[in-house]
């Protein structure tokens, strides 16, 4: 899938053609990813966020489309028989995935791709996407102030919440399957870390496969 993929994520920035990027955060629940994630795709027209499909009911607030595709347990296992799915995890007894489709289409109309996602997913995607692929793990300051940014976003069942916390520490551990390590202790700070993460990626040498010509055309001159 790497290579097809390679060819739908080529795009012209700057007139030199480049490949897709598909950028994971993960993180235990909490520790700021999601502020984060908006952060990023805020005034950033060349990235776009995976929505993914979920069995889990809606939290207040959450719209269908937009924050997850809410669908019961037999259209999930139908999506994840036919393919559709380009990965996929149970969290907290509920099951997640990333259609296909969607990143597809934002590849090939050029654009880099966000991804919110468990180290399950992050693991999967690594095997398919390769070098196309940058993860950042975000953790939290502390394990206290986990749990109060957890009960702050007093969305979740106190049942849930300590489910969650128990969660993380098993998420935590994964920390070393990723390229980077955001510590979240200032929410400005790490949305700029995210944004330079972001940058850095961008302008790798390998993901220029338009470089070439463009150089030849530098030393030609006009
Ligand atoms: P929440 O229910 O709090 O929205 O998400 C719970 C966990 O599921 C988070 O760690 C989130 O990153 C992860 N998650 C959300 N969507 C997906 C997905 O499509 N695939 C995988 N593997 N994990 C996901």
């Amino acid at each position: 899938m790497s290579s097809s993929r390679a060819a739908l994520g080529a795009h012209i920035g700057k007139n030199i053609a480049r490949r897709g990027l598909m950028l994971v955060l993960s993180s235990p629940s909490g520790a700021g990813k999601t502020t984060i994630s908006r952060a990023l795709l805020k005034g950033d027209p060349n990235l776009t966020i995976s929505v993914s499909v979920t069995t889990r009911p809606p939290r207040a607030g959450e719209r269908d489309g937009i924050d997850y595709f809410f669908v019961d347990r037999a259209r999930f296992n139908e999506m994840v028989t036919a393919g559709e799915l380009l990965e996929h995890a149970e969290v907290f007894g509920n099951g997640y995935g990333t259609p296909r489709e969607g990143v597809n289409m934002a590849l090939s109309a050029g654009r880099d791709v966000l991804f919110d996602i468990d180290w399950q997913g992050t693991q999967q995607l690594a095997e398919s996407a390769g070098d196309d692929l940058a993860s950042i793990f975000i953790l939290p300051p502390s394990t206290e102030e986990l749990e109060r940014r957890l009960r702050a976003r007093a969305q979740d069942s106190d049942k849930t919440v300590r489910g969650r916390m128990a969660k993380a520490a098993d998420e935590m551990s994964h920390f070393r399957e990723y390229d980077y390590i955001i510590v979240n202790r200032d929410i400005r700070q790490s949305v700029a870390e995210a944004r330079a993460i972001l940058t850095a990626e961008r302008l790798k040498l390998a993901r220029h496969v338009g470089l070439r010509g463009f150089v030849e055309g530098l030393r030609v001159g006009p």
